[in-house]
């Protein structure tokens, strides 16, 4: 039977732990809503024991009760002064390149269009 350390990597500094398959954090709040339709395969009583073992988790104070509860990492690389911090640039879905310009960001559809 499977059980929560093989499922997730727990994380107690940061009061969460990440699903080794999905790579996505788990809460106590949304331990139950992740394991039972993305785990489907375990039965259902597998799941209801890596629930109860992220509850107790929770209890001991390792797993936050949700997102606002987790501890993220001090933002240990201050960004540089005085270098534009840009708001506006998107990600192209595409070929994942992060553009700040609807100019450029059209460039980029004509460059990859014309390489075909
Ligand atoms: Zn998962």
């Amino acid at each position: 039977m499977a059980s929560f350390d093989e499922i997730f990597v727990p994380l107690p500094a940061f009061r969460t732990a990440i699903c080794r398959e999905y790579r996505t954090a788990v809460t106590a709040r949304s331990i139950a809503p992740h394991v039972n339709p993305y785990h489907g395969h375990l039965a259902a009583r597998t799941r209801r024991c890596i629930v109860e073992e992220a509850l107790a988790l929770h209890g001991n104070g390792m797993l936050a009760a949700d997102i606002h509860d987790i501890r993220f990492p001090d933002n240990a690389i201050p960004a540089i002064d005085s270098l534009p911090d840009w708001s506006d640039r998107k990600r192209c879905v595409q070929c994942g390149y992060i553009r700040r310009t609807r100019q450029d960001r059209r460039k980029v559809v004509r460059e990859r269009a014309s390489s075909r």
